[in-house]
C-alpha cells in the first residue's frame, strides 16, 4: 500500500498545488542548510517558505562575513530558479545560543533577548545580514522575513533599516532590492491577536505554530512535562490562526504558515477552510500534502472550520470532527 502511494506522489513532483475544486495553493520547503535543497527539488515544492539563517551563525566561529552570507544566499535563490525563496533574518537566542556573541545568560532564555531583539540592538550584524540579502536578490524572488515581531515598532525598525542599507546599495546599482517583499513570523501572541496592524504594513505574514503555539499555552515547546499542552488543534488556538489569516486577506495580503502544523495531515483540511494561501514544511511532506489537497473541496473545508468552530471545545474534540470529515 505505501509502495502505491509512494508512485501516486511521485506524479505530482511536478503538478501544481491545487484542491479539488481547483482553488491554487503554494507548498513550500524549509530548509536549513543551502545542502537542503536537493531535497527541495526531488519534492518538486513550490518555493522556499522558510530558509532558517541560523546555520551560517552557528556553523562558524566568528561573525560570517557580508561575502560568506551573500553567497549562501546567492546560491539559494538561484537554483530555485525565480521560484520565491523566504530568507528569514538571524533567529538566535532562545535556545541556540552563539559563543562569540557573548550573550547574556538568562533565566527565561525563551522570553528573553532573541531574534530580531537582538537584531534591532547590535544593527552592525543586522546591516550586514540586510546587504547580503539585498545584494543576492538580483539572483532570483528573494523575500525577507523577520522572526519574533512583538509590535509594530519594531517591524518599521526593521524596514527602516533595510530601506536605509537598500539605498546605500543603490548609489552603485540603481533598483538593486527594489522588488524585495518584507514580511514577518506571526509568532508571538501579541502580534497574531493584533494582525490587523501589522498587515496594512507587511507584504505578508507567515504564522510560526512552533512557537506560537509554546507562547498561548505557555508551555516550553521542548519540556516533556508539558507536552500535553501543545495543542496545534485547540479551537482558541484556531480562532487565533484564523484571525491572522483574514487579517492578512482583508488588506490583500498572504498568509502563509511555517510552522510544523503547516505540514500536518489533521490541520490541513482546516487550513485550507480558513484559506491559508502557503503552506512551508519539511520536504519530505510536500508531495503527501499535495497530494491530500487535491481531494479535499475548499467549500466543504469551510464548513468544516465552521462547524468546529461553533461546536469544538477541546483539542480533541477538533481531532475527532476532523478525522470523521476525512473518513479515517
Ligand atoms: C516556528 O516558530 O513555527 C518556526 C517556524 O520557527 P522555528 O521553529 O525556527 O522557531
Ligand atoms: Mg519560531
Amino acid at each position: 500500500h505505501f509502495e502505491h502511494l509512494r508512485q501516486e506522489w511521485a506524479k505530482l513532483v511536478s503538478a501544481p498545488s491545487v484542491s479539488a475544486d481547483g482553488k491554487k495553493f503554494e507548498i513550500a520547503s524549509n530548509i536549513g542548510t543551502p545542502t537542503d535543497l536537493a531535497d527541495v527539488s526531488k519534492a518538486g515544492a513550490d518555493a522556499v517558505g522558510l530558509f532558517r539563517s541560523e546555520f551560517l551563525y552557528m556553523d562558524s566561529s566568528s561573525l560570517p562575513t557580508e561575502e560568506e552570507q551573500y553567497k549562501a544566499y546567492k546560491r539559494v535563490v538561484k537554483v530555485m530558479n525565480g521560484k520565491p525563496v523566504v530568507i528569514r533574518t538571524m533567529d538566535i537566542g532562545g535556545d541556540k545560543s552563539l559563543s562569540y556573541l557573548h550573550l547574556p545568560k538568562e533565566l527565561n532564555p525563551f522570553l528573553g533577548y532573541r531574534a530580531i531583539r537582538i537584531s534591532l540592538q547590535r544593527q552592525a550584524v543586522f546591516r550586514t545580514q540586510l546587504r547580503a540579502l539585498i545584494r543576492a536578490s538580483k539572483f532570483g524572488q528573494l523575500r525577507i522575513m523577520f522572526p519574533m515581531i512583538a509590535t509594530l515598532e519594531e517591524f518599521r525598525q526593521c524596514k527602516a533599516i533595510f530601506i536605509d542599507e537598500k539605498k546605500k546599495l543603490q548609489v552603485d546599482d540603481p533598483g538593486i532590492g527594489d522588488d524585495i517583499k518584507l514580511g514577518i513570523m506571526v509568532e508571538v501572541p501579541a502580534a497574531a491577536i493584533f494582525a490587523e496592524a501589522f498587515a496594512k504594513e507587511v507584504d505578508f505574514f507567515s504564522i510560526g505554530t512552533n512557537d506560537l503555539i509554546q507562547y498561548t499555552f505557555a508551555a516550553d515547546r521542548g519540556n516533556e512535562c508539558v507536552s500535553y499542552l501543545y495543542q496545534p488543534y485547540n479551537p482558541g488556538l484556531l480562532k487565533l490562526i484564523k484571525h491572522v489569516i483574514d487579517a492578512a486577506h482583508q488588506e490583500g495580503k498572504t498568509a502563509a504558515m511555517c510552522g510544523e502544523m503547516a505540514g500536518d495531515a489533521v490541520a490541513l483540511p482546516l487550513l485550507m477552510g480558513m484559506g491559508l494561501d502557503e503552506y512551508s514544511m519539511s520536504s519530505s511532506s510536500v508531495l503527501r500534502t499535495r497530494s491530500t489537497m487535491k481531494s479535499l473541496d475548499t467549500t466543504k473545508c469551510a464548513e468544516l472550520v465552521e462547524h468546529v468552530l461553533n461546536t469544538a471545545l477541546t483539542n480533541d474534540d477538533t481531532q475527532k470532527m476532523v478525522k470523521e470529515f476525512l473518513g479515517k
